[in-house]
């Protein structure tokens, strides 16, 4: 009856828990003892008023029942309550939502007015962080004026799943960052700045049209990591700027965007010319079942890319030789074998085309193709190869070929946006989100221990060193539990775990991936984030912070071992056109260079998963060195679609996170810190009628006591850290929502 009395009125806003979770409720109906509950993700409960306890119905905050900006603002504080008020905002088309700092945005899946508009950026670059709504804009805004206010150079991480909004957010800030530093320069044109920021805009169409690909998770999934750096000068603006790629995968159902926009741009002359024909007809392009499914887009793509790199400056015999090989790379696929003493090549024609097309001499090809040559002793011995092996021996040439022109179009860029001086930089990181397959490979793996790494970085960021923060200031500090994955990464990267015992069994003659799937059960099976299944015998499990990834271990000593294979790299680099010599003229000395060892006779290769695990090293290198913003970007459902929020879907990412701790940590802490003098000079009007202390830190003092006099809301730093020899002071001081 208390309830009843207190909030069981009808329309009055609460917290139902049921299947052990919370749901936001209201009340639709009290009558005759029952009570109709109806939650506001749409379902209906009834109970019996005698049912009804304070463990069942909570009463909700009203802070949950407005929505607020930002999430430490809550005074409900559970997960259920975060979870609602994303929801909240999404819904009234608020798709960005303060974490403290971090910033969470929920992918749209629609265009939303204004939101991107050229007065939305000319607005957020005029207010302080936390001056108006939420936006990307404003971490943008932020992140530019950090530049001046510290001593470090910024970075800007964005994580979320396949599909989450990453790739759209890197091309946001750019953007704004644009736009912001050309207006730092005071209306005069500089022309030289201009070209570096239209380049580094201009660059994207391209890198997405060669670097994404279709997969279920998302039409535009980027296959490839990038880590964009911009180099802002003394005045401000954008003075150069430098794309690092971090390992590409390769695409599982649909291929690169760039075949498609090929086929679909090139008009009927340039289709002879390069041997062009249907999309239809191509093997790489049919595998995936969904060859003409956005022909329109596949058009306007090619129109986008060719668009950019005019604005790069690739002149018309490069974007030819790129064409051409290309088109080799499709041509490959068809070369088709039959078994006649080894493989034989039944597609003459074909055969012809790609040797035309790359400037090979045909029968050096179609000896490649079929026989495997090794240099033993001083003396070249050939084998015939069946015909698996003769296949894959044409997708690895194409698989070459392609990464080698990725890479030289990245260079290319690089060049074009490379600039004199380097004051400071911020730097933007866009890799591929978390992947759950069906049948997940070693590109999965990949791709999910580097999302692992990063999850580190944010967890050491925000929770360690916050803790540390406060230690160092003197301030309590209030012990919360947060989700550390150390213990998966060592999985991971120690000596002996997974990225070792792979490497290993690579290096061994013998080793296969039955042996290698052996070894990792017999090291690890007792470990916790490891998973030995019990039925299906090819596969080995890893519980990473984002969940549990099943992985098949068929192909991952091949494609790990796989750099290059010296005689398909020895007659590519002997090709007759220019463009394809110098691709692999490259590799070769790279190969042959000092830094490969030799061991017997065999040279020591670096292996695919060692490179890229020390790409990520120097990559978290260059990251600690920065002064990080994250972006945490959430997929509101699994089918693409807007204006569908699938609760249990954003809770689970809300949970692997660790975003309800986050909002804890940003709670029990103080978020706001203002230096003393810098808070005195923008409140002091509030202090005319008062005698003024001499000292920074009792002003502020005064001020404070004037708003919360039970400092409750507010605290005091100890002054730290030295800045340009002085103490830089700090206060402390959270503000009431
Ligand atoms: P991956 O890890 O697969 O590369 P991602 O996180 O980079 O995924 P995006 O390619 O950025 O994902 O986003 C997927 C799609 O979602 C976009 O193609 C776009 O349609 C839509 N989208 C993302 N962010 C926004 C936004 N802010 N406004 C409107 N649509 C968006
Ligand atoms: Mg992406």
């Amino acid at each position: 009856m208390d309830i009843m009395d207190k909030f069981l009125r009808e329309g009055s806003s609460l917290w139902l828990r049921v299947r052990d979770q919370l749901l936001p409720s209201s009340v639709s109906c009290t009558s005759n003892g029952i009570v109709l509950l109806t939650t506001e993700y749409g379902e209906v409960f009834s109970f019996e008023l005698a049912e009804l306890s304070g463990e069942v119905v909570i009463p909700m905050h009203q802070t949950s029942v407005d929505g607020v900006d930002d999430m430490s603002s809550l005074t409900d504080l559970h997960e259920a309550a975060i979870l609602y008020n994303l929801f909240l905002r999404y819904n009234q088309d608020k798709i960005y939502t303060n974490i403290g700092s971090i910033l969470t945005a929920v992918n749209p899946y629609k265009c939303i007015e204004g939101l991107y508009s050229a007065n939305t950026v000319e607005l957020y670059s005029k207010h302080q962080l936390g001056e108006l709504p939420p936006h990307i804009f404003a971490i943008a805004n932020e992140c530019y004026h950090c530049l001046w206010k510290r001593q470090d150079s910024q970075c800007i991480l964005i994580s979320g799943e396949s599909g989450a909004g990453k790739t759209e957010s890197t091309k946001l800030l750019l953007q704004f960052l644009s736009v912001t530093s050309q207006r730092s320069l005071g209306g005069s044109s500089q022309e030289r700045s201009t070209h570096v920021e239209q380049a580094i805009l201009g660059s994207s169409p391209v890198m997405e049209a060669f670097g994404n690909a279709r997969t279920v998770y998302n039409n535009n999934s980027s296959r490839f990591g990038k880590f964009i750096q911009l180099h802002f000068s003394q005045n401000g603006n954008i003075q150069g700027g430098a794309i690092v790629d971090l390992v590409r995968q390769n695409p599982a159902e649909r291929n690169y965007h760039i075949f498609y926009a090929l086929l679909a741009g090139t008009h009927s002359q340039q289709k002879e010319a390069l041997y062009l024909s249907d999309m239809e007809s191509y093997h790489y392009l049919r595998k995936s079942g969904c060859v003409n499914n956005k022909n329109l887009d596949d058009k306007l793509m090619f129109e986008k890319v060719m668009a950019a790199f005019s604005v790069m400056e690739f002149d018309s015999e490069e974007i030819h030789d790129i064409f051409k090989l290309l088109s080799g790379v499709l041509q490959l696929g068809n070369i088709e074998f039959i078994t006649a003493g080894g493989a034989q090549i039944t597609t003459k024609e074909v055969l012809s085309n790609v040797s035309d097309l790359l400037g090979l001499d045909s029968f050096q090809l179609a000896e490649l193709l079929t026989q495997r040559s090794i240099i033993l002793r001083g003396e070249e011995i050939s084998t015939p190869l069946t015909i698996e092996q003769a296949a894959d021996s044409r997708d690895s040439m194409a698989m070459a070929l392609y990464s080698q022109c990725f890479s030289w179009i990245i260079r290319k860029i690089n060049t074009k946006i490379k600039g004199k001086e380097s004051f400071k930089s911020i730097a933007i990181l866009d890799i591929f989100g978390f992947e759950n397959f069906e049948i997940n490979r070693f590109e999965q793996f990949n791709i999910n221990y580097a999302n692992e790494k990063l999850q580190e970085y944010f967890n050491k960021h925000i929770f360690s060193l916050e803790q540390l923060e406060y230690n160092r200031e003197g301030m309590s500090w209030e012990a919360i539990d947060w989700m550390d994955n150390a213990e998966c990464l060592d999985l991971i990267e120690k000596k002996l775990g997974v990225l070792a015992l792979i490497n290993e069994e690579s290096r061994f003659p013998k080793g296969t991936d039955c042996t290698l799937l052996e070894k990792l059960h017999t090291q690890h099976q007792c470990n916790s984030f490891y998973v030995k299944p019990r039925v299906t015998d090819d596969q080995f499990g890893i519980r990473h912070y984002a969940g549990e990834v099943m992985y098949d271990v068929h192909g991952f000593l091949e494609k790990n071992r796989d750099t290059f294979r010296d005689d398909i790299l020895n007659l590519l680099k002997d090709s007759r056109l220019d463009f394809i010599y110098d691709l692999f003229e490259r590799v070769y000395s790279r190969n042959n260079g000092d830094d490969t060892m030799k061991m017997g006779t065999q040279r020591r290769k670096p292996t695919v998963s060692s490179q890229f695990r020390d790409s990520l090293h120097s990559l978290m290198a260059t990251l600690s060195s920065s002064n990080p913003f994250f972006i945490r970007c959430i997929k509101p459902n699994n089918q693409k679609r807007p204006e569908l929020f699938d609760e249990g879907f954003v809770r689970n990412q809300l949970r692997y996170s660790g975003m309800l701790e986050m909002v804890k940590i940003r709670r029990a802490g103080f978020p706001v810190r203002r230096p003393f003098q810098e808070f005195y000079l923008r409140y002091k009007m509030l202090l005319k009628n008062h005698k003024i202390p001499e000292d920074g830190k009792e002003r502020c003092t005064m001020l404070l006591k004037l708003y919360d006099g039970t400092n409750s809301h507010w605290r005091m730093g100890k002054s730290k850290k030295h800045r340009r020899g002085q103490l830089a002071r700090r206060v402390f001081l959270q503000l009431k929502a």
